[in-house]
């Protein structure tokens, strides 16, 4: 048995053949093509590795590691929020992360939190929130969402 990564003729969407048949039909279109017409960028006798292929040729991610997000998630919220921050690439999404997170966790946050993980735009950050109304200040310097 050997699988490949290959494109569709028709669609161009990449998908898994068995290279072992003599023609498939893409699932996404339906056109059958013959194996031996279709360009293979990627061949293997694991159908796993092609799968991981595929994966990072559509970026699609595998529910294992899906579940082991999941897991980490539940065992350490503050990195799963340093994760969701810098993996957030607008910044009003970013403050709101860091709010909601803070508070989550933390129940209020001061300047030296947000800086942790903000750095040097924390000060900025923090009026921008503060402006915004996804923060307010409970006491001096002390923030909750
Ligand atoms: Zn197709």
């Amino acid at each position: 048995m050997s699988y490949g990564l290959a494109q569709c003729g028709s669609c161009r969407r990449p998908r898994i053949i068995d290279l072992s048949k003599k023609a498939s039909v893409c699932p996404y279109c339906g056109t059958e093509s013959r194996t031996d017409m279709i360009s293979v960028f990627y061949r293997s006798e694991s159908q796993e590795a092609v799968r991981e292929a595929l994966a990072q040729a559509t970026s699609f991610i595998p529910l294992d590691a899906l579940e082991k997000r999941k897991k980490i998630a539940e065992a350490d919220p503050y990195s799963t929020m340093v994760y969701r921050y810098e993996h957030c690439s607008d910044l009003n999404g970013k403050m709101v992360i860091l709010a909601e997170g803070l508070t989550e966790i933390k129940g209020t946050f001061t300047m030296d939190d947000v800086r942790e993980i903000a750095g040097d735009r924390a000060e900025k950050m923090v009026s921008a929130m503060l402006d915004r109304c996804i923060i307010f200040e409970v006491r001096h310097g002390v923030y909750r969402a």
